[in-house]
């Protein structure tokens, strides 16, 4: 059984007592619900209090970003080194990290390998483009980018991967479930391809792209989606609780 996740990305949204004041509004709710894994990421500057503000509780951080080098003269750079200290996961790859960074594949896999290296959770973020979607091309994106990322990686750790369709992120054009089924059972397939069936199995694979309260359920009643990366309605406090209760209703209900 894959414990499903529920990881909001607050991307380049929050000041510092707005952080304080998100999460003071959901830990205490977010804190009851069972079965599903909680993960809030916003941004650095914010990590260290919300790590205090959510001690004691299931709620557990996560980063959008690192960078892959340990310490040194790198300007403005935060490194796996920090954010273990301060969290569990890290996101890596994200599209608008590919889009608008210039990341690329082989950064991609520099990273996934420094957060694995000192113990942190990545959440790899891999998906296609709207033309890419197209062209028919969904299937071959999504596996060279994953086969890029793993490049080298012998053991993945704690990795969840994330299928972020691109033309769904921020858009309010969420796939259809059945879509994002078919394609993470690819992903999965690639996975037990690289590495093992074992290891497939029990990898967690999350969909992203403009998931709400309203087409969670859609998502998470396919048997292969292991729950959701959430961006614009992780910062409603209100909608990622009804978000990360209806997983916890619907994956219980399907296993038990
Ligand atoms: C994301 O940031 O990974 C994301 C999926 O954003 P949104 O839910 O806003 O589409």
């Amino acid at each position: 059984m894959r414990v499903p996740i529920i990881a909001g990305n607050w991307k380049m949204n929050t000041t510092v007592s707005e952080a304080i004041e998100l999460v003071s509004e959901m830990r205490r709710k977010l804190d009851e619900i069972d079965d599903v894994e909680k993960v809030i990421c916003p941004p650095f500057i914010s990590l260290a209090v919300v790590k205090e503000l959510i001690r004691g509780s299931s709620i557990r951080l996560g980063a959008q970003n690192l960078y892959f080098e340990e310490k040194g003269a790198y300007t403005g750079e935060i490194s796996p080194l920090m954010l273990a200290d301060l969290c569990e996961f890290v996101i890596i790859g994200h599209s608008e990290r590919r889009q608008y960074f210039n990341e690329t594949g082989e950064i991609v896999n520099k990273k996934l390998r420094a957060a694995l290296k000192i113990g942190l959770k990545p959440i790899l973020c891999i998906g296609e483009k709207l033309e890419e979607n197209e062209a028919g091309r969904t299937e071959e994106v999504v596996t060279e980018q994953l086969e890029s990322a793993l490049a080298g990686i012998g053991s993945l750790g704690g990795l969840i991967i994330a299928y972020e369709p691109v033309w769904a992120i921020g858009t309010g054009k969420a796939a259809t479930g059945r879509q994002v089924n078919e394609t993470i059972g690819l992903i999965r397939h690639n996975v037990a391809q690289l590495y093992d069936k074992e290891v497939a199995q029990q990898m967690r694979i999350l969909y992203g792209g403009s998931v709400t309260a309203d087409n969670i359920a859609e998502f998470v009643q396919q048997s292969e989606i292991d729950g959701a990366l959430v961006g614009g309605a992780s910062l409603k406090a209100s909608e990622f609780l009804s978000i990360v209760r209806q997983t916890s209703e619907i994956k219980g209900h399907l296993s038990g």
